[in-house]
């Protein structure tokens, strides 16, 4: 076995084991494998290894790989800042984008998405560490921008997704991913095709799964250390 298809199988089995460990199927939590920075081959090596789901944050990286990796089963997932100079290319050649934090962006996105696709996945990027470097919309703004994109037709509003400041502390993680579950909790009430939670990265996965994450986005403990 490869070492990343030995890590994809460790961190499959960290998953499950958080899962469980908060009365979870496992099968409630999809792994993403943040492939940013490292090489088509690479992801091929992760794909023949079972991995499906996989997210970038460069737009012009992302599209050599999407081009040069026609398999079927990939799905692309874009998770890094939004400019709107590159909102076409990300709605012709993704599947989901997580960090959609402002309606002009959605707009863009919803005009740009090709009519022979299905609707763009998206997930709002909430910030909740109140640290002003962070992108994101306060917990407080979510609600109104999950009316407005749900309004879009070309576009299917999934979830929410957040970046915590980094921390070592799981019950820290935990306290801090809390608000964002009770939030997700309530727009379901309001938004029925909300079902995702985009939160968890390789070093707080397991609380973000104590705390609803339904998709955790993992780079470093599969690919290793980004160069
Ligand atoms: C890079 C990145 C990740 C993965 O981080 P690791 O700590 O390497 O697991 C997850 N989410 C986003 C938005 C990222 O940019």
């Amino acid at each position: 076995m490869s070492s990343i298809a030995e890590n994809i199988f460790r961190v499959g089995q960290q998953i499950a084991e958080a899962a469980r460990a908060c009365g979870r199927a496992p099968e409630t939590v999809t792994l993403l494998a943040v492939s940013k920075t490292q090489s088509a081959a690479i992801v091929r090596e992760a794909w023949q290894a079972g991995q499906r789901h996989f997210g970038e944050n460069y737009v012009q990286e992302a599209l050599e790989k999407v081009a040069a990796l026609p398999m079927p089963g990939l799905v692309w997932h874009f998770i890094g800042p939004l400019q709107s100079n590159k909102t076409r290319d990300i709605a012709a050649h993704f599947d989901w984008v997580h960090s959609v934090d402002r309606l002009k962006i959605a707009t863009r996105l919803n005009e740009q998405r090709p009519a022979g696709m299905a609707p763009l996945n998206v997930c709002i990027q909430v910030n909740i560490s109140k640290e002003d470097s962070k992108s994101g919309v306060a917990l407080a703004e979510v609600a109104a921008l999950c009316e407005a994109v749900q309004a879009l037709p070309r576009l299917r509003l999934r979830g929410l997704m957040a970046i915590p400041a980094p921390c070592a502390d799981p019950v820290q993680q935990r306290a801090v991913y809390a608000p964002l579950a009770a939030l997700l909790r309530q727009l379901q009430t309001r938004f029925p095709d909300i079902d995702t939670l985009s939160t968890g990265m390789s070093g707080d996965f397991a609380a973000a799964i104590a705390e609803g994450s339904t998709l955790v986005r993992v780079g470093t403990a599969i690919f290793g250390a980004r160069h």
